[in-house]
């Protein structure tokens, strides 16, 4: 059985609830998971946050705003009076159960309540229409098989058993509707997988039922192999090994977070990505699966700051580094790129709220320089160090603009430039004609 997950764009308006409707319906027996409508979630965050500054007025707007486009999309979807009255009567109760929280002590436990709104409305009204439609689908609900231990981590073995017992209350159901994001934490609260969760949702249902494959359905094409608004010609990418994903994650190509595609990858299920938009091109397949010798992809990220620590005490000495990292790590501040000689470290952040502290901490180091308005440029594929002319490729693309980094031999799937924001584009044309367009 296949996982299809269908984020908040896809099911954002009652148009595209019915081509999700169209792409979902083939006969096949599948679990869908949905997100809530787009700006939903987004939404209610806003009302809580009204309601943790105790203004339920505040709240009561925009909830009320929220209801009446509800009540829009409401009307649109469904042909049927008796599917209308229905689906009305879900969108009013989960309203009034929101307004509900406006009246008394507001906190997390009330908030996570009022986030999982989004998804229950989202996927009542996809499996009232598909029944409408004559579709054999079926509700199972998140908050029965979804949860997470006492770390806060999602509970596998009891994912597995919960769900398999839902599947099995419904076995002719062609298709299986739940709650993308939200969960039980161990002590049985609602509680859900952080923003943008539910392509965990799938990825662990996936895994519990050792589905045949995963779908993450966006409304934009899959992966390209480098930045289609800087560069002339680029490809989509049919194919990336789970690593050459998670080394793409951290450069703003919005592509899956490396933690929700984890289950996926540890039970060896493929994940496919695929754009609602353009339904039938390929998309971008995701496995355990190498693509020997091959280079995938180039992408960039701006807003980068170096800075290197130069010290003579350095050399033959131990502990050094440690130091270093810990004024970063005391500064909550994460390090991405390292550079080390046997006089000097230079490292990147991207977060430099607490730059002043950090390089004041640093001098009692070394020597400290900044270079800030950097971009980190990463070229991603099979970089195992024994495959030749690879990196040579990459670093040939470089050979006129100044390069302050190179990290190679992190991970076998990478190897990264710093350079300056300023010759980003340039470096980006240069790597995509080094690298993709050689005959
Ligand atoms: P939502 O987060 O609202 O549930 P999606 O998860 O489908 O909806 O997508 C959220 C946003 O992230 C959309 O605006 C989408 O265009 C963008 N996005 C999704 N996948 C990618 C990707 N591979 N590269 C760049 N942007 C993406
Ligand atoms: N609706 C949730 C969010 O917007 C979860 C998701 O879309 O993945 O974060
Ligand atoms: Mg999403």
């Amino acid at each position: 059985m296949k996982v299809l997950k269908f984020g908040g764009t896809s099911v954002g308006s009652a148009q595209r609830m019915r081509e999700v409707a169209k792409l979902i319906t083939d006969g096949e027996q599948k679990i869908v998971v949905l997100s809530a409508m787009s700006g939903t979630t987004n939404t209610l965050v806003e009302i809580s946050d009204y309601l943790y500054k105790k203004n339920p007025e505040g709240a009561n707007e925009i909830i009320n705003k929220l209801e009446a486009k509800y009540k829009r999309h409401v009307d649109e979807l469904y042909t049927t009076e008796e599917y209308k009255l229905r689906a009305a009567e879900v969108v009013r109760s989960h309203f009034n159960y929101i307004r509900s929280y406006t009246k008394d002590l507001f906190t997390l436990f009330e908030e996570k309540v009022v986030l999982a709104q989004g998804e229950l409305i989202s996927t009542a009204m996809v499996n009232y229409y598909l029944q409408e439609q004559g579709v054999k689908s079926a509700l199972i609900p998140a908050l029965e098989f979804m949860r997470t231990d006492k770390n806060a981590e999602p509970d596998p073995v009891y994912i597995k058993e919960k769900l398999r017992a839902q599947l099995d209350l419904q076995p002719e159901a062609e298709i299986y509707i739940t709650q993308g994001f939200i969960c039980r934490n161990a002590y049985g609260e609602i509680d859900n997988l952080q923003r943008g969760g539910s392509d965990y949702t799938a990825s662990l249902i996936g895994a519990a039922i050792n589905a045949s494959e995963i779908q993450i359905w966006t409304d934009i094409d899959g992966m390209h192999n480098n930045d289609p608004r800087v560069v002339d010609h680029t490809e989509p990418v049919r194919h990336l090994h789970f690593e050459e994903a998670a080394e793409l994650a951290y450069f703003g190509a919005k592509i899956l977070h490396p933690t929700c595609i984890q289950p996926a990858k540890y039970a060896n299920i493929p994940v496919r990505l695929l754009n609602t938009m353009d339904p039938t091109a390929p998309g971008t397949m995701i496995s355990n699966d190498t693509e020997k010798g091959k280079i995938k992809a180039v992408a960039a990220k701006d807003n980068i700051t170096a800075i290197k620590i130069k010290s003579s005490r350095m050399l033959l000495a131990h502990g050094f580094l440690r130091k270093v990292f810990e004024i970063f790590e005391s500064y909550q501040t994460s390090i991405d790129m390292i550079c080390t000689s046997e006089v000097g470290v230079s490292v990147t952040i991207d977060n430099t709220k607490h730059l002043n502290e950090i390089l004041d901490d640093l001098k009692k180091y070394g020597t400290v320089t900044v270079d800030s308005d950097m971009c980190i440029i990463c070229v991603v594929g099979d970089l195992d160090w024994e495959n030749v002319g690879f990196e040579a490729r990459a670093l040939d693309a470089m050979r006129d603009i100044p390069v302050r980094m190179i990290s190679f031999g992190g991970s076998n799937y990478n190897i990264s430039f710093l350079i300056r924001e300023n010759d980003k584009k340039i470096a980006l044309q240069a790597l995509s004609d080094n690298l993709f367009r050689v005959k």
